[in-house]
């Protein structure tokens, strides 16, 4: 289904993620580095920005897992991290839908699973600005704690591209709508390597507000944002990131997983990191 069987629709018109509609963050100044204790250009909100715009910032959650897959499941309540992701998932999407000038949506708002690519073809369907996955992670280790966050990595950009211009011919609107069947096929794919990469790119930098606001909550597993080839973050043109919450294989991690309290903190921690991606103030809390 979805992508591998080349049945996505093309929704977008734009090449690149940065093809913006709003202030993106390539064209903003440097992301905040991780756990720094100096102050933060502080960025006040320009009231124009959101009178200009005329359509609301997309954001589609993916709570991961689902129905059939319990992904993660933790040691010592036996929490099931497709619950717990669900739920952080719902309190993102409410603290989002409050704020003016966003949508948030959900790829599931109940137990089942969805298809990986349903998902990324959901994203697209709906328009999405920015794409945010969340999981929660386990470990063989029951030390291993923290939260971590991905974005595409180099093999899964090349083997998208690949992928797209092989099996998506009515996908010419992804390259400014060049028509791939009659244009030189290294072209296209040039394009297609370049929208990707804008796409990392920008994940990156959203990522790194995500992940410093992260580190206000919890510990973080990883400092930097990391690469990786999950097959969620493989829309060409929509910012994706993922989210690893918490280790559900750590004690102490599920005991804050299953808190009301905890999985506030960190809906509202990936939603001000949302919104200082795009340029706004934090103001989840
Ligand atoms: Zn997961």
């Amino acid at each position: 289904a979805g992508i591998e069987s080349g049945t996505l629709v093309p929704v977008k018109p734009e090449v690149q993620p940065s093809a913006g509609k709003t202030p993106k963050p390539s064209s903003q100044s440097k992301p905040p580095v991780i756990a720094s204790t100096k102050k933060k250009p502080q960025k006040t909100e320009t009231k124009t920005t959101s009178k200009r715009r005329t359509r609301a910032l997309v954001i589609m959650i993916d709570p991961g897992h689902g129905g059939e897959d319990p992904g993660a499941i933790g040691k010592r309540y036996r929490t099931r991290e497709k619950d717990v992701v669900l739920s952080v998932a719902k309190i993102l999407r409410a603290e989002l839908n409050r704020l003016e000038g966003f949508r948030a949506l959900l790829t599931r708002d109940g137990d089942y699973f969805v298809p990986l690519q349903r998902r990324v073809q959901k994203a697209r369907a709906a328009k999405a600005d920015f794409f945010v996955s969340i999981h929660a992670d386990a470990w063989v280790k029951p030390a291993a704690k923290g939260s971590s966050l991905f974005v595409l990595n180099t093999k899964g950009r090349v083997s998208s591209s690949n992928k797209w211009l092989a099996r998506n011919q009515n996908n010419a609107d992804l390259i400014g709508g060049a028509n791939i069947s009659t244009k030189d096929k290294q072209i296209a794919r040039i394009l297609m390597d370049m929208s990707f990469t804008a796409q990392v790119s920008d994940s990156t930098i959203y990522g790194a507000y995500i992940l410093n606001e992260l580190s206000r909550i919890n510990q973080l597993h990883k400092s930097k944002v990391e690469q990786a080839n999950f097959a969620v973050l493989k829309a060409p043109d929509i910012p994706s990131v993922l989210v690893e919450t918490a280790f559900l294989s750590n004690p102490e991690e599920e005991r804050k997983l299953r808190t009301q309290t905890f999985q506030r903190k960190l809906a509202c921690a990936i939603g001000n990191g949302i919104l200082k991606g795009f340029g706004r103030k934090a103001v989840l809390a």
